[in-house]
């Protein structure tokens, strides 16, 4: 696995998203709505960095399955652990934007569920791949065109728990070179 955004560079950075949301949310009460799988570590290092009162909410969508790297362009939403969002400030976390319809789909459904103020932030942005349009207020790292895994992201429901944003490489080993 090649290190494509290390530990203590994430770590700066999602203190300094931390720091840049407390002030813009000074005086309002605040409703953080987290996509379930993959921004689980986001939220879990974002939220204690805030220091405001705040509500956590959460909401499970998924397009990728399996070992497929490939969107299916079918966005499952799973809304059993979502808070009541009438009348909030939201903020919807997710770990990467990628075409944006994730994110913009779900943006869209807490406003049809009543929410006073959508905002967004993402971890991750896919440079090249928009498929939709839509700006985050809040994203952390560009990053170029690679599948990536850890700190959150999985491949095949694997490494979510890597520390660092990481570029899998080819796991077959490489092929003896000829006599
Ligand atoms: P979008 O709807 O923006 O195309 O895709 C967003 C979702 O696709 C993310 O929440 C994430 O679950 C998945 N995804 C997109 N790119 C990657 C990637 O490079 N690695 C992983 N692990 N998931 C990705
Ligand atoms: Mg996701």
């Amino acid at each position: 696995m090649d290190v494509l955004i290390s530990e203590s560079e994430i770590q700066r950075r999602v203190t300094e998203l931390a720091h840049q949301i407390e002030v813009d949310y000074q005086g309002r009460p605040l409703t953080v709505v987290a996509v379930l799988t993959g921004s689980l570590v986001f939220l879990a290092d974002l939220i204690r960095n805030i220091r405001l009162p705040l509500r956590v909410g959460l909401l499970q969508a998924s397009s990728y399955r399996g070992a497929s790297t490939v969107s299916t362009g079918t966005l499952l939403i799973n809304e059993s652990f979502a808070p009541d969002v009438a009348g909030r400030d939201v903020l919807l976390l997710d770990d990467i934007l990628d075409t944006g319809l994730t994110i913009s789909a779900l943006a869209q459904r807490m406003r049809e569920r009543g929410a006073a103020r959508v905002r967004t932030a993402v971890l991750l942005r896919k440079i090249g791949r928009q498929a939709v349009p839509f700006e985050p207020d809040y994203t952390g790292f560009s990053i170029p065109d690679r599948f990536v895994v850890g700190y959150g992201l999985d491949f095949n429901d694997d490494y979510r728990h890597i520390p660092y944003i990481g570029v899998l490489t080819d796991p077959l080993p490489a092929a003896d070179p000829l006599p």
